[in-house]
């Protein structure tokens, strides 16, 4: 098959070792929500752009899992926190096959953290992309919660534009006592 990013031909992987090594390292992107709440990102969406387009056709799947890997299985391997903290997955309904925050997700799996699927899940799978904070705040998820038992929480989704659908998430797990340590997202859209 052909590299994505640089065309060339690699028996294995639809992005070539090469073109990992030299694009594809995460970084650390911070930035806070208006409630108060670190949303850390690996990438920036422009720089990943081109792969995020495989989202919803058969090597989608392929290509989330080899971002997961990068970054956010990397992340967690170095994390600690002291006790067990969960991580949940935004909205991980499946769609075109797989659910892409499950993916990213289950890449967290480690001695701290805990993954849970199906736990977050919106009931209004209205599309946001290209729309309005105000339009986003005007349709909210209406996220639905299923009940778990770690107090701590790392909130995971695949990019952050407006923070709209964290931040809604955050208020559904703080109504039943639990507690946001931070977000992870693969990209955020707003870094230049
Ligand atoms: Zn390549």
């Amino acid at each position: 098959m052909k590299c994505l990013l640089c065309e060339k031909y690699s028996l294995t992987q639809h992005i070539c070792k090469n073109c990992q090594t030299q694009f594809l390292q995460p970084s650390l992107y911070k930035r806070k929500l208006s409630n108060g709440i670190e949303v850390i990102s690996f990438y920036r969406y422009e720089d990943i752009k081109k792969l995020l387009f495989t989202k919803h056709t058969d090597i989608g799947y392929h290509i989330y899992t080899l971002l997961a890997k990068l970054s956010f299985k990397k992340f967690a391997q170095e994390f600690h926190f002291g006790e067990q903290v969960a991580s949940v997955g935004i909205d991980d309904t499946t769609r075109s096959g797989y659910s892409h925050t499950a993916v990213l997700n289950r890449a967290l799996k480690s001695t701290d953290i805990k993954a849970l699927y199906g736990t977050l899940r919106a009931t209004n799978s209205i599309n946001y992309s290209g729309e309005s904070r105000a339009f986003r705040e005007e349709n909210p998820r209406n996220f639905k919660l299923k009940n778990f038992r770690t107090k701590y929480v790392i909130l995971v989704d695949d990019i952050i534009t407006t923070g709209t659908t964290l931040s809604e998430a955050i208020i559904v797990l703080k109504e039943k006592e639990k507690e946001v340590i931070f977000c992870l997202t693969l990209c955020d859209v707003s870094l230049k």
